[in-house]
C-alpha cells in the first residue's frame, strides 16, 4: 500500500472512499478467488465421478458376470446331478429288469422241472400200469394152451376139418408160412387168408407144430396174446413132384450134374421151376 499525504478533510474523505472501494474490490476478488478455488478442486471430483461410476458399473458387471457364471455353474451342476440321477435311475431300472428276468427264468425253470417231474411220474405210473397189464396178460392162458392140455398128441396130429383134404391143406399152409421165411406170420392173419375159424386155425397150428413143419412163438400183439407161426421144414409138394419133368424125361439116363445133359442147363427144369413159383404166388394171393 502506498502512503499518501493527507492535505484536506474532503480529500481525505475522497481518499478514504477510494481506499474503501479498492478494499471492497479486493475483497470481492478475494471472495471470488475463494469461491472458484473449491470449484477448481471439485473439478477432479466431477471428472472422477464417471470413472467411479464406470468402475462401479464394471464391478457390478463383474459381479453380474460372476453371479451369472455362478448361476450357470449351479445350473450345470444341477443338470449334471439330474443326469447322474437319470443314469442311476436307468441303472436301477436295468438291474430291476435283470432281476425280474432272472426271477422269471427261475420260475420258468422251476415250472419246467415240476412239469418234467410230473411227466416222469406219469410215465412211471404208465409203465407200472403196462407192467401190471403185461403180468396180468402173462398170467392169462391162451386158448391153444388150454387145447394142448385138453387134447392128446394123437388127437392133435389127427385133427381134420370136415370135407377137407387135410394133406393138401397142411402142405398149402406150410408153403404159405414158408413164404414168410424168418419173419413168420401171425396166425390170425393166416386164418383170415384161408377163411378158417379161430377154432380150426388153432387146432391146425398145433397139428403143424406136432408134425414138425412149423414152430409157434407166443407174442403179445395189441394187448392180446397170440402166436407167430414160423417155418421149420419146407414140405415137398406132391403135385410138384408129379409135374417134375425128370419123371418123364427121355434122356434122364444121360443126365448128370457134370455131364453134357445136366439139370444146370436143362430148359425143362427151368420151365418147371418158373411154373411152380407162379403157382405158389397165386396161392399166396388167394
Ligand atoms: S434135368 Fe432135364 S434133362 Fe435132366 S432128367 Fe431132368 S428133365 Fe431130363
Amino acid at each position: 500500500m502506498v502512503k499518501k499525504e493527507i492535505t484536506s478533510a474532503a480529500k481525505l474523505k475522497k481518499e478514504l472512499e477510494e481506499a474503501k472501494a479498492e478494499l471492497a474490490s479486493r475483497n470481492k476478488k478475494l471472495k471470488l478467488s475463494v469461491k472458484t478455488e473449491p470449484k477448481k478442486k471439485a473439478e477432479p471430483k466431477k471428472k472422477a465421478e464417471p470413472k467411479k461410476k464406470e468402475a462401479k458399473k464394471k464391478v457390478e458387471a463383474k459381479k453380474k458376470a460372476e453371479a451369472k457364471k455362478k448361476e450357470a455353474k449351479k445350473k450345470a451342476e444341477a443338470k449334471k446331478k439330474e443326469a447322474r440321477k437319470k443314469v442311476e435311475a436307468k441303472k436301477k431300472a436295468v438291474a430291476k429288469k435283470k432281476e425280474a428276468k432272472r426271477k422269471a427264468e427261475a420260475k420258468k425253470k422251476e415250472a419246467k422241472k415240476k412239469a418234467e417231474e410230473a411227466k416222469k411220474k406219469e410215465e412211471e405210473a404208465k409203465q407200472k400200469e403196462e407192467e401190471a397189464k403185461k403180468k396180468e396178460e402173462e398170467a392169462k392162458r391162451t386158448y391153444e394152451e388150454e387145447l394142448e392140455e385138453q387134447l392128446t398128441e394123437d388127437e392133435i396130429k389127427n385133427f381134420a376139418i370136415d370135407k377137407t383134404d387135410m394133406d393138401k391143406l397142411v402142405n398149402r399152409v406150410t408153403e404159405m408160412i414158408a413164404s414168410y421165411a424168418t419173419n413168420g406170420i401171425l396166425q390170425n392173419i393166416l386164418w383170415r387168408k384161408l377163411k378158417l375159424s379161430s377154432r380150426d386155425g388153432s387146432r391146425l397150428a398145433l397139428k403143424l407144430e406136432k408134425l414138425g413143419n412149423i414152430t409157434r412163438e407166443k407174442i403179445l400183439e395189441n394187448g392180446r396174446w397170440t402166436y407167430l407161426l414160423l417155418i421149420k421144414k419146407i414140405p415137398i409138394s406132391t403135385i410138384s413132384i408129379e409135374n417134375a419133368p425128370c419123371l418123364v424125361c427121355p434122356v434122364e439116363g444121360k443126365c448128370s450134374t457134370d455131364g453134357e445133359i445136366s439139370p444146370k442147363t436143362c430148359v425143362y427144369i427151368e420151365d418147371w421151376v418158373l411154373t411152380e413159383l407162379k403157382t405158389k404166388k397165386r396161392h399166396e394171393t388167394n
